[in-house]
């Protein structure tokens, strides 16, 4: 992977970001973008911080703890995108600003029992599963608030949001129903008004369907291949 083709693919993806973001006339600031290095070497996500990118999204934490060591004392924030298991909770406090993924409970507790350790407080997002696929995780709508509720009561979790993954489609368009949903869903819970639970988040979109998420409220974009070309 040569540095200038990062360079080029990242400056197009913000451009796209910020004229996606000016057509519903929201500020272009208030869209961050997770460079998702997930399968890139140590090397390809230093040529990413070279060029710019401000957050590293990650899926696997034995990769993850590598490239954190690989690029230690550089400047980025880590993000958790794969499903968290608990069994790897300590490395995913050790490492990661903010996991996108917790869906249950029981990964929850097991995260605050680290960051208590630690002295930290972990910032996570709740992920919905929308489509009702089995093969992707996330918890129902329908339980999403519970569980928020649920979460909130442990003292060293801090929940930001919410995230999700819709089925794939080739048209992005097919993709809004779920981002309409994600939002009213991030409403609904707003309005329970639970304590020490922020809701500002929302993390959707993906290379194939940014645009369409940004103009229904994402704050965070996870993107990987239009940045770095399909993964191998
Ligand atoms: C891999 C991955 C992405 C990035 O997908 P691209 O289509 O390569 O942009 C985003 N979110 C999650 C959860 C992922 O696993």
């Amino acid at each position: 992977m040569r540095p200038d083709i990062i360079v080029h693919n990242l400056s197009i993806v913000r451009q796209r970001m910020r004229e996606a973001a000016l057509r519903c006339d929201r500020s272009p600031d208030d869209i961050q973008l997770v460079v998702v290095t997930k399968t890139q070497s140590a090397d390809v996500a230093r040529m990413a911080l070279q060029a710019g990118a401000t957050i590293l999204g990650e899926n696997y934490v034995q990769e993850s703890r590598e490239k954190f060591e690989a690029l230690v004392g550089l400047q980025t924030q880590w993000h958790f995108i794969g499903h968290p298991q608990r069994n790897k909770a300590k490395y995913l406090v050790r490492i990661f600003d903010l996991i996108h993924s917790v869906d249950s409970e029981r990964v929850a507790m097991e995260l605050d029992k680290h960051a208590q350790k630690n002295g930290k407080v972990q910032n996570i997002l709740v992920q919905i599963n929308l489509g009702g696929e089995s093969t992707k995780s996330g918890i129902s709508e329908d339980r999403a608030l519970t569980l928020v509720q649920n979460i909130s009561n442990l003292s060293h979790i801090r929940i930001k949001g919410l995230m999700t993954m819709p089925p794939y489609f080739n048209q992005p368009e097919r993709a809004r129903p779920f981002f309409v949903a994600l939002r009213q869903l991030k409403e609904h819970i707003q309005k329970a008004h639970i304590p020490r639970v922020e809701m500002t988040e929302l993390s959707m979109g993906m290379t194939g369907d940014f645009e369409v998420a940004i103009e229904e409220g994402a704050s965070l974009v996870r993107i990987g291949t239009a940045i770095f070309g399909a993964r191998q």
